[in-house]
């Protein structure tokens, strides 16, 4: 059973007298500033110069913020893309680490896959929430909190452990529950489900059901809102009650149909297929592939990107939500 900490297992007192440097103010960054910030913690953002617009933001939300040759605090926060915090911890992070410092992150990658190698004398912890930025600072406003993994790589204080589960309660995390893990076990699992499942499996079901529909002659406003809109309600059922909480809820003959058919969508085949991308995730080959195509300016991934822009499901899409103003939100 994993070990999973509340509210009155985390106390706010380690960091107490302690400043904390978010560096950058984007998704995560500009949640975990507000939060400890309203939690009462010293917070200081650190920002490139270049930035005006993250910048502008964090001050018009009554931070200090500082440039990244000024970065300072007894816990650094590297909330800025994986792919350029290397970078920027050795020109900015590296020197400014003194004895017994916390180095933070929100996801394992540069540490499991060594791109990033901290000095042994500071502690090196991960408070990794469960959602994307924008809810974790309006869940803490409702005061909820989104969940959150929290992992250890190094104590050198020997007090790492609760430092992380104090910045987890003052991001709100531990209204819900942070579940114990570690950098390895979070990054191979959060790899895999951003690809499998969570962004690349669900985006391939969703255009490839769409294309059979429209290529059988039916009109794309019905086949979107068959495939896409519809998914969401499907989604909330299971995220609220589970799979079977799911099946309970839809049609005798929609029962019947998917659980004859889902099967023939995702078959053994799929499955091996899950297990290759999982073994390409453990090995490394994955992280490698995406660091060398960001030192090509990312060829593959502008290419791709430009794709799934402009495929029909997108153009049908943005004309149907025009019917459904109040879906919109951040
Ligand atoms: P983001 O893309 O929103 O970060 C933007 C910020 O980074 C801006 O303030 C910008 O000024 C700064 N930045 C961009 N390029 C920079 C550079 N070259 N030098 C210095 N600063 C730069 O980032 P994010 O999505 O919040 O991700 C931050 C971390 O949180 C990552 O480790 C990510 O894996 C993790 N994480 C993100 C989410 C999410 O929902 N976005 C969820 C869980 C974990
Ligand atoms: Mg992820």
């Amino acid at each position: 059973m994993a070990k999973i900490y509340r509210d009155s297992d985390a106390d706010l007192k380690f960091l107490r007298g302690k400043e904390v440097c978010i560096v950058g103010y984007g998704s995560q960054g500009h949640a975990h500033a507000l939060n400890l910030k309203d939690s009462g913690i010293d917070v200081v953002v650190a920002l490139p110069e270049w930035d005006k617009t993250s910048w502008e933001m964090a001050k018009k939300d009554g931070m200090k913020v500082v440039k990244l040759e000024e970065i300072e605090g007894d816990v650094i926060a590297m909330l800025i893309p994986d792919m350029v915090q290397p970078d920027v911890y050795n020109r900015y992070v590296k020197n400014k680490l003194k004895e017994g410092n916390m180095l933070l992150f929100a996801h394992g990658f540069n540490i499991h896959f060594n791109q990033i190698v901290p000095p042994s004398y500071v502690d090196v912890t991960m408070v990794a929430p469960k959602g994307p930025g924008p809810l974790v600072r309006r869940m803490f406003v409702e005061g909820k909190g989104v969940p959150a993994l929290v992992a250890v790589q190094q104590n050198y204080s020997g007090e790492a452990l609760q430092r992380a589960l104090a910045y987890a309660k003052g991001i709100g995390a531990t209204r819900t529950g942070v579940i114990e893990t570690t950098f390895k076990e979070e990054t191979e699992t959060d790899l895999f489900g951003e690809q499998v499942d969570l962004c690349g499996g669900v985006a391939e079901m969703i255009k490839m059901s769409f294309e059979v529909l429209v290529e059988a002659g039916y009109q794309p406003e019905v086949a979107y809102f068959e495939v896409l809109h519809e998914l969401k309600l499907i989604v909330d059922l299971i995220y609220e009650g589970g799979i079977y909480n799911m099946w309970k809820a839809v049609s005798e003959t929609a029962k019947y149909g998917g659980m004859t058919r889902g099967k023939r969508i995702f078959t053994e085949n799929t499955k091996h297929e899950m297990r290759k991308i999982l073994k390409e995730i453990q090995s490394g080959e994955f992280a490698k592939e995406w660091i060398l195509e960001n030192m090509a300016g990312r060829p593959v991934y502008n290419k791709l990107l430009e794709i799934e822009r402009n495929h029909p499901i997108e153009k049908v899409g943005a004309e149907m939500r025009k019917l459904i103003p109040w879906l919109k939100r951040e």
